[in-house]
């Protein structure tokens, strides 16, 4: 009664899409789930059109990938103090590391396995993780040094934009030059510059560098509210509905949900959709997000529980069994999760990386 449609065909669609557009490699980002869409299944399908690189957050992510048999180049760049790189290593998952200690950390572990391919992190603005200017020079003399022992291959330099505004993004682009340029002087080379996420890869040619590293384009949804994805001819792949559980009609002045938000305005029928906010429907959307019931969009008027919504469709016919799509694609004039979010007061990617709870993933 409660379904999440995973589009594959659109993911592997949406990465040839992103190819297409550049020059560079193209890293796919499966973190958080592959953002709601399924990890593993997304790999694998990416893993069959020979995805270029797949990149999650945690080495843990990562090394659910390389459980599942999936073989393609990986890396993963957000550590823990008991992170394990040796297994890292051993499952040729790419590092990125941004400090000295990390460093030495990757390499007493490729001592005792084998050399580690690594990736070094610049902070040109963003302020997470990332080397601060200060520290890269620490940085790259060190990974030279380890590079010369043999313990680690450099592969990679990246960073990572802030996407406040195209000048901000035009200056990190500067400060990440000039730290590459920085490194080279030290010693080290690259095979890899990537800095771009999904807003960049979509407006900034400039900043394609050697790689981009794209998540929620793949996804097929907008990387910000002024950049649609529709328009680069990316597909949103996840469509979430439910279904219609209980119809009854009901008097005028009839209190509907929790807090009495809504209150019947005349004679009507009340339908009850069993996706709540365990599922993902965000509670704060009440009163501003709407769905789509037999081809007819119907604002949620009173609160949304965390099993269940309902809807006041006044004379309409509704019967058990009908479709609620919650968002899909704008083509099919079904509601976005772009517009799921705009009504929670957040971003598509908050929607989609955490609808779940107890809906099914369902494969195509
Ligand atoms: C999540 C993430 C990405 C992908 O970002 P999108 O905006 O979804 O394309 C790229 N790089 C880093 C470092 C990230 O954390």
């Amino acid at each position: 009664m409660r379904t999440i449609e995973i589009n594959l065909e659109a993911i592997a669609a949406n990465y040839k899409t992103l190819k297409s557009l550049t020059d560079a490699k193209v890293m796919a980002t499966v973190k958080a789930d592959a953002f709601g869409h399924g990890m593993i299944e997304v790999s694998k399908k990416l893993e069959s059109i020979n995805v270029d690189m797949l990149a999650t957050a945690d080495l843990e992510e990562a090394q659910l990938i390389r459980a599942a048999g999936i073989k393609s180049p990986l890396m993963a760049w957000l550590h823990g103090k008991n992170t394990d790189f040796a297994s890292a290593i051993k499952n040729d998952i790419q590092i990125g590391l941004s400090t000295v200690g990390g460093l030495e950390l990757v390499a007493s572990a490729a001592a005792k396995t084998s050399p580690a391919k690594i990736h070094l992190k610049v902070d040109t603005g963003l302020g997470r993780n990332g080397a601060a200017l200060a520290d890269w020079p620490k940085v790259i003399a060190k990974a030279v040094e380890l590079e010369a022992a043999g313990l680690v291959k450099l592969v990679g330099v990246f960073s990572h934009l802030s996407g406040t505004s195209e000048k901000d993004d035009m200056d990190q682009l500067a400060v990440f030059e000039s730290a590459v340029s920085k490194a080279s002087e030290l010693g080290a080379n690259f095979e890899y510059r990537h800095l771009a996420a999904s807003g960049a890869t979509l407006n900034y040619k400039k900043t394609h560098l050697d790689m981009v590293r794209v998540g929620i384009a793949l996804y097929g949804l907008d990387p910000n509210p002024d950049t649609q994805a529709a328009s680069f001819g990316l597909v949103p792949a996840m469509r979430v509905s439910s279904e219609v559980v209980f119809v009854k009609q009901v008097p005028a002045g009839h209190g509907v949900s929790y807090g009495y938000l809504h209150k019947t305005k005349a004679a009507t029928t009340l339908v009850l959709v069993p996706f709540g906010y365990a599922e993902g429907m965000p509670r704060i959307a009440t009163g501003k997000a709407s769905v789509l019931l037999n081809g007819k969009r119907y604002p949620i008027l009173a609160r949304v529980a965390m099993d269940q919504f309902v809807l006041d469709v006044g004379s309409d016919s509704v019967k058990v069994g009908d479709e609620v799509v919650i968002f899909g694609d704008a083509k099919k004039g079904e509601p976005t999760a772009e517009e799921l979010a705009d009504a929670a007061g957040t971003i598509n990617y908050e929607i989609v990386t955490r609808i779940g709870g107890r809906a099914r993933r369902v494969f195509r």
